[in-house]
């Protein structure tokens, strides 16, 4: 199953995804973000997809299916 998550290797901090989706996203002391327990399925929502289009280092990914784009 599809499972959407946020590529540590690659995230910036910038919180973009956290001011767009906070209730998919959250961001940690340092402004880095990760997906919310229970939230992996909301890839396809519309705040999530605002979300994963305006993180400028292409860090929010969805497993399981083609690289968010
Ligand atoms: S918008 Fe992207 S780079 Fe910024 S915190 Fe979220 S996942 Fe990380």
């Amino acid at each position: 199953m599809a499972e959407l998550y946020v590529d540590q290797s690659r995230c910036q901090g910038h919180a973009r995804c956290y001011m767009l989706a906070p209730e998919t996203f959250m961001i940690d002391d340092e402004g880095y973000g990760f997906v919310r327990e229970g939230r992996e399925g909301s890839y396809d929502e519309e705040n999530v997809r605002k979300a994963i289009r305006n993180c400028p280092e292409r860090a929010i990914k969805i497993r399981g299916e083609e690289e968010a784009k």
